[in-house]
């Protein structure tokens, strides 16, 4: 191996954003050892059955012995008791990061625990599906999608600069902002989103009226997109929803308001309302195609589905 980035990588969690960094750093050659380490045996035997890490800890102390960059890939909430178990056995000089969908509370949880001695560079991969497990990851995963970092005033920026060149690797374009503006941007471009869907797939299926077998017979009609988001796993989004509150609350009260319009402009007969509205979202969405963001294939570029009808 040429002059890998790092000597060790130790992964802290192993689903579908850390397996998929793992896949990475092989393909890549961007460490000399994987340690991997997870909180249930059952979730380590899979990542080593699958040959992901190098080297497999129970105790994330152990995976983090020696490492120059530390990554935890675990539901926020969780980020602040993992600090703090693994801040005594930190490396000086070593890089402290994560991928959580959420900054602010991330960095509120983790900074005191950290040593000084170590340089913390938070970070978000805009990139996910809606599985979940060490089977879940894959190479792609990171490929043209945006990696957000948000250092602190004490990060080096030399760490910024490494841990950059790490997410470039992986295929990721890299930005940099401040915890504030990226929990206020996720919260109108994921977390929302997120909460409409879990809201009208729950809404749907207490219907009583439409029987649960037409909701989902007749679910190509746009509904069963909302129901690929709201399979997100439960735990991962129970913690967006609670750690990034405030900037949730001012888009919902945003997304409110504008809703009551859209209501008012049906129930007035207001086509010319509803006219430009969609007008300007069409245009909306050629820009996320222009953008690279996704497919401009028929129906996300999906297979046909037999019985499948246009929605
Ligand atoms: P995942 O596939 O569900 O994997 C979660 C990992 O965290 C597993 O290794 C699990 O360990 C571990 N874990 C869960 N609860 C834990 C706890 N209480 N204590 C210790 N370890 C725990 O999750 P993921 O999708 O990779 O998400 C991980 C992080 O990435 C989250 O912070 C999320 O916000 C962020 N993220 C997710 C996406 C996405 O679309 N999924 C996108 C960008 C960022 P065991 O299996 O051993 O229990």
């Amino acid at each position: 191996m040429s002059d890998p980035l790092f000597e060790r990588i130790a992964l802290i969690g192993i689903g579908l954003i850390g397996s998929s960094i793992a896949h990475n750093v092989r393909a890549h050659g961007l460490a000399r050892h994987i340690a991997i380490t997870t909180r249930r045996q059952e979730t380590l035997t899979q990542a080593e059955t699958l040959g992901l890490g190098d080297s497999y800890h129970l105790e994330a102390a152990e995976a983090v012995r020696g490492a120059d960059l530390v990554i935890l890939c675990v539901p926020v909430g969780i980020c602040g008791a993992i600090t703090r178990e693994i801040a005594d056995h930190l490396e000086p000089g070593a890089i402290v990061s994560d991928v959580g969908s959420v900054k602010g509370a991330v960095i509120e949880q983790m900074r005191p625990h950290l040593p000084e001695h170590v340089d913390f560079v938070p970070a978000h991969p805009l990139a996910g599906t809606e599985h979940s497990g060490p089977a879940s990851g894959f190479v792609e995963l990171f490929q043209n999608r945006w990696c957000i970092l948000t250092p602190l005033p004490e990060t080096s920026p030399e760490a910024v600069e490494r841990l950059k060149a790490f997410w470039e690797a992986c295929g990721s374009n890299v930005e940099t902002m401040t915890s504030e503006h990226h929990d206020l941007v996720l919260a109108i471009v994921s977390h929302v989103p997120h909460l409409i869907a879990y809201n009208i797939v729950g809404t749907a299926a207490d219907l009583e009226t439409v029987t649960e077998s037409e909701v989902v017979k007749f679910s190509a009609s746009g509904f069963r997109d909302f129901t690929r988001i709201a399979a997100s796993d439960p735990t991962m989004w129970r913690d967006v929803f609670l750690t990034n509150r405030d900037a949730v609350l001012e888009m919902l009260t945003r997304f409110s308001e504008d809703l009551a319009s859209l209501q008012r402009a049906i129930r007035w007969g207001d086509g010319d309302t509803l006219f430009n509205l969609f007008t300007r979202t069409r245009e909306i969405r050629r820009n996320v195609i222009e953008a690279g963001q996704d497919t401009a294939k028929p129906n996300f570029g999906r297979e046909p589905v037999k019985g499948d009808k246009p929605s």
